[in-house]
């Protein structure tokens, strides 16, 4: 099964994506993690991209494109994957699919969770200060009201297009995201079902 996860930031997508690798043993690849890797690990890539991550901004198209075309190569996707955080403009959704044409694989399914965005302000501050006190984890760089405020603006403008694209491919599932967790994991194991 090869997914994608759409949604803003908060609508859940990493815990549902996490739930959903481990009912259909396929990875989660988020592109947002392996980002924070990279800058944690102060390799190249993570140099590059600290700044812009912690404004909120979107790195360079080249620099995601790169990772997850070499990710998707590796023998743990071999059944699939769940893309997450990823891709997050057209470019990146034009660029997946010349990838994806390439190395002979089909999408799926690409899940979209729809939430109201004053719902999302409230719960990205919640997280922020949850992980503010979790010492071992620290809050993210790019918890901040502003950076928040900032990353549901480039959502809305560069993200949301994608739903369209994959709307017209006729792939596009979008579910009420603001339902409980289990509630949602249940629609999405559902729409699974029917692929
Ligand atoms: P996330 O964990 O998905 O919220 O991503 C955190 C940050 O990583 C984003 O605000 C971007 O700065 C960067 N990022 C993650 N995925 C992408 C992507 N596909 N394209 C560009 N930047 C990304």
């Amino acid at each position: 099964m090869k997914l994608i996860f759409l949604g803003p930031p908060g609508a859940g997508k990493g815990t549902q994506a996490a739930r959903i690798e481990a009912a259909y043993d396929i990875p989660q690849l988020s592109t947002g993690d392996m980002l924070r890797a990279a800058v944690a690990a102060g390799t190249e890539i993570g140099k590059q991209a600290k700044d812009i991550m912690a404004r909120g901004d979107l790195v360079p198209d080249d620099v995601v494109v790169g990772i997850i075309s070499e990710r998707i190569e590796a023998a743990d996707c071999a059944n699939g994957f769940i893309l997450d955080g990823f891709p997050r403009n057209l470019s990146q959704a034009r660029a997946l699919d010349g990838v994806l044409v390439e190395k002979g694989i089909d999408l799926d399914a690409v899940i979209e969770l729809a939430v109201d965005p004053e719902i999302l302000i409230a719960r990205i501050l919640k997280r922020a200060q949850e992980s503010a006190q979790d010492s071992a984890q620290g809050p993210r760089d790019d918890d901040t009201e502003e950076a928040l405020h900032h990353r549901l603006r480039v959502y809305e403008e560069q993200t949301a297009p994608v739903a369209d694209f994959y709307a017209e491919k006729g792939i596009l599932r979008t579910l009420d995201g603001m339902q409980e967790m289990d509630e949602v994991t249940q629609q999405i194991r559902s729409a699974l079902e029917v692929i």
